[in-house]
């Protein structure tokens, strides 16, 4: 199978860009190889993406819009099970975890379409001015014209109808760099748009590097905006090059989770094995640590660790399996590297720690200090630490302890604690008696600190794919 971008409908043949094989996770088989886009390419995808937004997409009527949004809905929901078993053979995410994506990204272009009819302006009341009798004002949202969006492997179908869809639906037009990890889901989810009506060039998409096209992309004068979600360093580098351009940055975080001593724990145990594991912790909202109050301690990490010990294990195509490989070994490599280094300075592995190709074990540490990496930084693997705490105060501090501030959860029963613990936390989101790992796709969702700039959430992301523009009419 060959993958190509698409640009303005058209693909390209093997024969005229050099490739790159795209391989399962789980067991190093090749699956497709990437006709690699060039910065020649890359031009030619953003000018004719510019020319679409001014002869078609600013002039597309709002129920036009949503009309083609919804019918993408439809298609990908029919074409369910193609599109999850993809995610599993490019990302080596298990099926369950995939399906799941299939669904939200469903909900995810519906929003979308919603939303589309509803972005509307204000009456500016005018004569609150001295001097603005007989004076009327409003304003418009208007769209921004070529937004790009750069997206992760992690949820790539997910993630990238995060920005294309409420591009969009604002009437703007995108040109897409998908993850090469995983740019068959991204082939697919194009030719689905041309298949429900969408004209040709208000989606282009181009497959190649991101250390190639990044650059270019980011700092195109036609580019009106940039969403990008994935790393720190790169969304750092990103921001430096985009200039005076609208700019959205998802990244990062080492999310924290508190449990209080007056908590069942049943359900939060349960919650947080797939809030650490889903995914094998490749998730940036993953629970990665977790502070239990030391009266329950014990008990919560001794449960903890035998749940954990239960996951099923194994090749991410089967039904059954609820954990499966890293992206790749490097990634599994440098995630033993931080267990072992965390290890040398008297940190305790309780289970997992266990490295075979791309897989790593599902990991539990303890005796963890603020000066390891397994703390300090992101993991983005399945590494996370329990840590005991007395008090309210003192779990505050360690949760707000980091560079990074995304999403967090709590769990207690005391409604006044719960409240006065949210509003202290420095983050994007907080969840109480739910995980950090919870995320819906109409919320809004985004980072404080280092963990980003911007919010998504389809509402709040045409917020920012939109500009707000007054228009004034003095009377006679
Ligand atoms: P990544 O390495 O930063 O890559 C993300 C995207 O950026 C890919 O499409 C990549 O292309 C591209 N890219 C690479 N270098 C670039 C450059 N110099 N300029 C512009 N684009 C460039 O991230 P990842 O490993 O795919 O994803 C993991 C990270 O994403 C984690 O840090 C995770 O926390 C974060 N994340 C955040 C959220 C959120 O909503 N906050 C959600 C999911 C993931 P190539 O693939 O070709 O390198």
């Amino acid at each position: 199978m060959y993958i190509s971008s698409i640009i303005n409908g058209e693909t390209f043949k093997k024969e005229s860009r050099d490739t790159l094989a795209v391989v399962n996770p789980y067991n190093q088989e090749e699956i497709a190889q990437i006709i690699l886009a060039t910065p020649d390419d890359l031009e030619t995808a953003v000018t004719n993406s510019y020319e679409i937004f001014h002869q078609t997409m600013k002039k597309m009527p709002a129920y036009k819009r949503a009309d083609i949004l919804l019918k993408t809905a439809e298609l990908l929901k029919e074409r369910k099970e193609d599109f999850a078993a993809t995610i599993a053979e490019e990302a080596g995410k298990p099926l369950k975890f995939s399906r799941n994506e299939v669904d939200r990204a469903v909900q995810v272009i519906r929003f979308a379409s919603e939303q589309a009819k509803q972005i509307n302006g204000e009456v500016i009341p005018l004569d609150a001015a001295v001097g603005g009798e007989n004076r009327f004002g409003f304003t418009k949202r208007v769209p921004l014209g070529v937004v790009a969006a750069i997206t992760p492997f992690n949820f790539p179908l997910n993630l990238s109808l995060h920005k294309i869809a409420p591009a969009l639906a604002a009437g703007n037009t995108v040109v897409f760099k998908p993850a090469e990890k995983t740019p068959i889901s991204a082939y697919k989810l194009v030719q689905l748009f041309h298949e429900a009506g969408l004209p040709k060039g208000a989606l282009n998409v181009v497959m190649g590097l991101g250390e190639e096209l990044g650059d270019p992309l980011v700092e195109h004068d036609k580019v009106q905006k940039v969403t990008f979600t994935g790393s720190l360093p790169v969304g750092r580098g990103i921001r430096e090059k985009a200039g005076f351009k609208k700019i959205t940055l998802e990244l990062g975080s080492n999310s924290p989770n508190i449990i209080f001593k007056d908590v069942d724990l049943e359900a939060p145990i349960e919650g947080l094995v797939t809030g650490a594991f889903a995914f094998s912790g490749q998730v940036c909202i993953s629970a990665q640590r977790i502070y239990v109050q030391q009266d329950i301690y014990h008990e919560f990490l001794e449960k903890f660790v035998n749940r954990t010990k239960a996951l099923k294990i194994g090749d991410p195509l089967e039904d059954a399996t609820e954990f499966g490989p890293m992206i790749d070994e490097k990634a599994a490599e440098r995630a033993k590297t931080w267990i072992d280094d965390a290890v040398s300075k008297g940190a305790t592995v309780e289970t997992g720690g266990e490295r075979n190709g791309t897989m790593l074990t599902p990991t539990i540490m303890t005796n963890v200090k603020n000066d390891m990496k397994i703390i300090a930084e992101e993991v983005f693997a399945p590494i996370v630490s329990v840590i005991p705490f007395h008090t309210e105060e003192e779990a505050v501090k360690y949760a707000n302890e980091s560079i990074y501030g995304l999403q967090a959860g709590i769990f207690t029963k005391d409604l006044n604690r719960a409240f006065s613990v949210a509003d202290q936390l420095e983050m994007g989101g907080v969840w109480i008696n739910e995980i950090s790992t919870y995320r819906q796709d109409n919320h809004p969702y985004g980072g404080v600190k280092q963990s980003g700039i911007g919010r998504e959430g389809v509402k709040y992301a045409i917020d920012d794919m939109t500009e707000l523009k007054f228009i004034g009419i003095k009377l006679d």
